[in-house]
């Protein structure tokens, strides 16, 4: 993790293929380009490898088998990884454009993003029960829903369409049915909708001869299997206008239908004929034998989007894979400016089609072979494949200092982002020390001797909210680090009741390459920048070191025109509401153990990227008193600075606690902040009553970076305040317990 990187060369991978996959391993591996930082841009944070889909399809194997986590690929690498699709690249300017994030600049660029099935000249009006094969990631889901679909209308009968004449097309069409066979076995949605059918017909629909590219024996070995399964095969087809429910063909004919599966040919994503590179005449991009486009020395077009002009290959995966190595030798060789190899394709190569139930048929040298041990060794070739990628390891910590990943201990992780801060106990203690918590200035409203989310400064009539935040980033990615870092300080001013109007940057920008250190300082001033101007704000300046690690802050101000939500503003009977889940520390110290799922990472940087400013609305609409926002000290150092200051008790429902979806299980592999010993220690101190078994219970000690906000609601008010937030993006907001009389010699907070 944390591959901010300020090397002099930077290789972009467009999409993770098979060929650029290979070049992230290689990182993996140690084996770096050296004076060179690797980014990857997909489109996805999963890819898949499409020689085991029929397997998945026929219900083998999980789906899991086939997909490759790239967050934790590019974690375990010190690749950085964007997700993002981009709208157009400026060859001129060499930059991948984007519509929704600054754009990034390469060195040297290879396009991997494969094909998609040809629907040439066809007419499709409603799109229900039409599945393309690709985007693969989505294929499974985007069929089950078909499928669901159709037991809405008609529980008798499946009527399935594959359209395609290829490999991929049997493959498809005799893995679905030998999953319908298995149907009332399996536990997966998939396995739920087709169990809701008596019967499944499939046809599978070519204007080709099916298979038309194999040796007559494997042709007839295909046919064999497709009779076996009762699959019509109708070739020389064409489909000319697909609509709801029916399928017309050249001679208009027609054919009735509840699902397609679209699995024709291979053409060009219509984004490479946006380019202005040469192409062939299916649209993908034209090579010399080193796989550098004909038209732009830095431009590499790989796997299926490349072409080789003297030796052009069918769109295969083998291929894909072959050319991996030839690409990382060839950008190594351009980041030190020597000449390039050649790739040779092969003459052929061994092919082996899934047809279900165990059962493969191989093709190698004009040779046709079938059975059960064909599939075995397709499926192991498939296997030990996917686990080269699917190997995910400890996180990369440092990508300037070492080759080789570390294998730190969990002991040694210390988290960044809100994790990273000094315990309370320290801070506290270091303020009692120093003795500056008390004023000796009149301006002062709001100072360290009643400490709450910023300070209040009065300048006249005029009373101003001032606070500051930094620390270092937990990302691989400047420009999301920016908006957090925007967002986690601005959040103080809304917490008061402030709207925000200035700030000052503080950035410390990694040793490195001017040219590396200049990208990564524009990128993190664009996130910052992006999430001010959101706020009305202005950046109005600031400061920046060189350091060992990528870290910013923000001193922020902001005009209080209300009088101040402080902490000890809690009234006995108040309700205490919470707008957002918590989770945040223990999702950023799974990242960097490497143990965060991609689809998990989306969801972190959701409740991340939400800013506060709600509050301004709580407190105009609701007149809401008491607030605050939890950061690095959980919920539970937030709320014993809240009770403490309000002189009043609170008492907590474990089962009322919003937590991120992750959280219970990242709990369960025993992950916590490295922050967790000192919050939860300082509660103790405290005399906080609670039951620490409780995976529920342990989030309250979880620092937040970008956390949400802890309100003081009146009970009467209770019901609208939670609709509000509910209508507006809040849907998680929950009231987690109340506040009672001052406790005695009781606990000041318990959590029942
Ligand atoms: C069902 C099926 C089974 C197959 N089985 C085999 C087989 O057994 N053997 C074989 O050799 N071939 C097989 N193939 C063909 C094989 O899938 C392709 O040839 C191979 O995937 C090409 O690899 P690639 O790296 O070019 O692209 P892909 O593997 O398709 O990878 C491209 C990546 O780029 C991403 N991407 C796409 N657009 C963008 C964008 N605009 N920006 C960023 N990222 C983007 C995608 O999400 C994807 O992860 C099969 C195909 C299908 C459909």
């Amino acid at each position: 993790m944390n591959s901010t990187s300020t090397q002099q060369f930077r290789i972009v991978l467009l999409g993770a293929g098979h060929t650029n996959a290979h070049v992230i391993r290689q990182w993996a591996m140690g084996n770096r380009i050296e004076n060179a930082e690797l980014v990857c841009v997909s489109d996805s944070a999963t890819a898949t490898y499409s020689g085991m889909l029929p397997a998945v399809v026929a219900g083998d194997v999980p789906r899991a088998a086939m997909e490759i986590d790239l967050l934790r690929l590019a974690q375990r690498s010190g690749c950085r990884l964007i997700v993002a699709t981009p709208a157009r690249i400026d060859r001129i300017e060499r930059k991948l454009i984007f519509g929704d994030r600054p754009s990034l600049d390469y060195d040297v660029l290879s396009i991997g993003i494969g094909s998609q099935p040809s629907w040439n000249d066809v007419m499709v009006a409603g799109h229900s029960g039409l599945v393309a094969i690709k985007p693969m990631q989505t294929f499974l889901d985007r069929l089950t829903s078909a499928v669901e679909y159709a037991a809405q209308r008609n529980r008798d009968m499946l009527r399935v369409a594959v359209i395609g004449g290829g490999v991929a097309s049997v493959e498809i069409a005799c893995c679905l049915s030998g999953r319908f066979s298995q149907r009332q076995k399996g536990t997966d949605q998939l396995d739920f909708a087709l169990a809701q059918f008596r019967e499944m017909q499939v046809r599978l629909i070519s204007a080709t001869e099916v298979g038309g590219e194999l040796v007559a024996g494997t042709r007839r070995r295909l046919s064999k299997a497709l009779k076996q399964y009762g699959i019509q095969t109708i070739d020389r087809q064409k489909v000319t206008h697909i609509e709801d429910g029916r399928l017309m063909f050249t001679d208009r004919s027609t054919s009735e239908f509840d699902v397609v599966i679209w699995a024709t040919g291979a053409i060009a994503s219509p984004f490479l004929a946006t380019l202005g590179l040469e192409t062939d005449g299916r649209g993908f991009l034209l090579t010399n034998a080193d796989l550098s486009s004909v038209s732009d020395s830095r431009i590499f077009a790989v796997g299926d989007s490349g072409t080789i002009r003297d030796t052009p290959t069918p769109k295969a995966g083998v291929y894909a894979v072959r050319q991996g190595p030839i690409l990382f030798e060839n950008l190594r060789r351009f980041v030190n400016e020597q000449a390039p190899i050649r790739y040779l394709p092969q003459r052929g190569f061994l092919k082996l089609i899934n047809v279900g139930r165990h059962t493969a048929i191989g093709e190698y040298r004009g040779l046709s072979f079938a059975g059960s041990r064909v599939w075995k060794l397709k499926h192991r070739i498939d296997t030990k494949f996917i686990e080269m990628y699917q190997d995910y390891g400890p996180a990369m910590t440092d990508t300037n200092a070492s080759p080789e990943p570390p294998a730190p201990s969990d002991a040694s992780i210390k988290c960044l982002g809100c994790g990273g801060k000094l315990s309370s106990e320290i801070l506290r203690e270091t303020l009692r020390l120093t003795n500056v918590s008390r004023a000796n200035s009149d301006s002062v409203v709001i100072g360290l001797d009643q400490p709450d989310d910023a300070a209040i400064l009065r300048f006249g009539d005029q009373e101003v909210a001032i606070t500051t935040d930094y620390f270092a980033t937990p990302f691989d990615d400047p420009y999301l680090f920016g908006r957090i870092v925007a967002i986690h300080t601005l959040s103080d001013l809304y917490a008061m009741g402030a709207t925000p109007s200035a700030a000052l940057v503080n950035m410390e920008i990694p040793f490195g390459h001017p040219k590396g250190q200049q990208r990564l300082a524009t990128e993190l001033m664009a996130g910052i920048n992006h999430e001010l101007q959101l706020a009305s704000a202005n950046i109005v300046g600031g400061h920046s070191i060189e350091g060992p690690r990528l870290a910013a802050g923000l001193t922020a101000i902001g005009r209080q025109s209300c009088s101040a939500t402080k902490k000890g503003n809690l009234r006995v009977g108040d309700q205490l509401v919470l707008t957002k889940p918590l989770g945040v520390g223990l999702g950023l110290a799974a990242m960097m153990r490497n143990e965060l799922k991609s689809v998990e990472f989306s969801r972190l940087k959701e409740v991340m990227l939400q800013n506060n400013s709600i509050a301004l609305y709580l407190i105009t609409n609701f007149q809401v008193q008491a607030m605050t926002d939890i950061t690095g000290f959980g919920l539970l150092g937030h709320l014993m600075e809240m009770v403490s200051a309000s002189f009043v008790s609170a008492e907590l429902d474990a089962e009322k606690i919003p937590t991120i979806e992750f959280t219970q299980r990242l709990n369960e592999l025993g992950i916590a902040s490295s922050l967790y010993p000192a919050n939860l220690s300082a509660a103790t101190s405290f005399g906080v009553d609670f039951n620490e078994e409780d995976w529920r219970v342990a989030t309250l000690f979880d620092p937040q970076t970008c956390g949400g906000l802890l309100l003081g609601v009146p009970s009467r008010k209770l019901g609208s305040v939670l609709d509000f937030l509910k209508q507006h993006g809040y849907p998680e907001a929950a009231c987690l317990g109340r506040v009672g009389e001052p406790s005695g010699n009781l606990p000041a907070i318990r959590v029942i």
